[in-house]
């Protein structure tokens, strides 16, 4: 689960991390009242939507040379102006697709002076198996774009989950960033603070890009990114609260309420499989063969009737997809109740593409029997080679 940006930062500023002032409106009516509550003279104006790179982002509307979705403003009369102009328009930035995303919230904020702006972030390092951090000197731009043309700028470290952030890990990353002076003690308390945070509220990233340094020479959190893990999400009422589903795909919040593992892509051809290997395997076999996955989707070990016909309801509400696939290996699962579930979804939503059941294992012949007898146009399929290739074909 994703957050916005002053969410994020309201959550580390309660860890004790350096965070400026803001104040997040959704209404343009609201700006001035926001940005007298900031010291000024400088204040900025920040689109929250749920992607980055929003500095550089353009608004669809407002043509080639207006300003981007964080503008710097050094009056209050400026704040309400830029406010007016950006509420309600849709951004475009790297990371939103062509589309954009509407921004329907402004975070006013204290404008900071900038001596640095550097990278920090905390993720999970798989290939390690650990938390780690990444740091970079160079901050403010696309950390992509610095691991791809000058990696040496980049500098991770693994922390030891036994023994947390050390003196020695802080000193390491104060290096990294060139910290000196007071910025370098203000780390020294901050990557700790930070760890703490990730590991408290059980965070898939944390990224601060820039994290600043200020020309007063201390630090401060300018930009956070943060993402949890969602599987822990039951332990955190607090970050539950925090969701904003306007942001999120409509087909994956409707998903989450019959916990299915759903993720929506860019293909044409429907997936509902089980188990998580399975579906990459399914989606691996259905590129092999010319054509791309519309979705991720595994509709678990021991789902029931009614959970598949919720999956199959998700999927055949998306109009891209132009063909199903429902490749089934019936362990825990039985491939009898994965026919009724796909029977009744089909009665009460209709068929409106080619669909493709493969069923193995577990009842495969009562799964078979109740396909064959419910009148539908099914055509089945005798293995997953067999099943890509058909689908592939029905689709065209
Ligand atoms: P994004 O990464 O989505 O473009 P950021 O929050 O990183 O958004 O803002 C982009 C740039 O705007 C920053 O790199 C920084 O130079 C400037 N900026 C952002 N917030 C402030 C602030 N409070 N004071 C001064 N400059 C800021
Ligand atoms: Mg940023």
């Amino acid at each position: 689960m994703n957050i916005h940006e002053y969410q994020a930062k309201q959550v580390l500023k309660g860890f004790g991390a350096p965070v400026a002032e803001g104040v997040a409106i959704t209404d343009a009516g609201e700006a001035e009242k926001a940005a007298r509550m900031l010291p000024g003279p400088l204040y900025v104006v920040k689109s929250q939507i749920h992607a980055g790179g929003r500095g550089k982002g353009k608004f669809k509307e407002l043509g080639p040379d207006a300003k981007g979705g964080v503008r710097l403003a050094k009056s209050i009369e400026d704040v309400v102006a830029n406010a007016k102009e950006m509420l309600g328009h849709t951004l475009v930035t790297k990371q939103t697709g062509e589309s954009g995303k509407q921004v329907n919230r402004l975070y006013i904020e204290d404008g900071a002076d900038i001596a640095r702006e550097l990278y920090l972030s905390i993720l999970v390092d798989r290939a390690v198996g650990k938390v780690a951090f990444v740091a970079s000197t160079e901050g403010g731009m696309d950390i992509e774009t610095v691991a791809a043309e000058t990696p040496e700028k980049i500098v991770n470290l693994p922390i030891d989950p036994t023994a947390g952030v050390t003196e020695a890990d802080a000193s390491k990353l104060s290096d990294a960033l060139k910290l000196d002076g007071e910025a370098r003690a203000d780390g020294m308390t901050l990557f700790p603070t930070l760890y703490k945070a990730f590991m408290d509220k059980d965070m898939s990233l944390l990224e601060i890009n820039p994290l600043i340094v200020m020309t007063n020479g201390r630090l401060r959190v300018l930009d956070a990114k943060v993402s949890f893990d969602s599987n822990a999400l039951f332990r955190h009422d607090d970050i539950k609260a925090l969701r904003d589903e306007t942001e999120e795909d409509a087909k994956e919040i409707e998903a989450s309420k019959y916990d299915l593992a759903y993720i929506a892509l860019d293909g044409d051809i429907g997936c509902m499989v089980n188990g998580a290997g399975l579906a990459m395997a399914t989606m691996d076999i259905i590129k092999l063969y010319g054509k791309e996955p519309a979705n991720f989707l595994d509709v678990g070990g021991g789902a029931s009737k009614e959970k598949v016909t919720s999956a199959f309801k998700i999927i055949t509400a998306d109009p891209n997809v132009k063909g199903i696939l429902v490749n089934i290996f019936g362990g825990i699962m039985r491939c009898d109740v994965i026919a009724e579930g796909v029977v009744a979804a089909v009665k009460e939503v209709g068929l409106k593409v080619p669909l493709v059941v493969r069923l193995e294992g577990t009842n495969v012949d009562q799964g078979k029997q109740i396909l064959d007898q419910s009148g539908l146009d099914i055509t089945s399929a005798d293995d997953l080679d067999d099943a890509a290739q058909k689908i592939v074909k029905a689709v065209g």
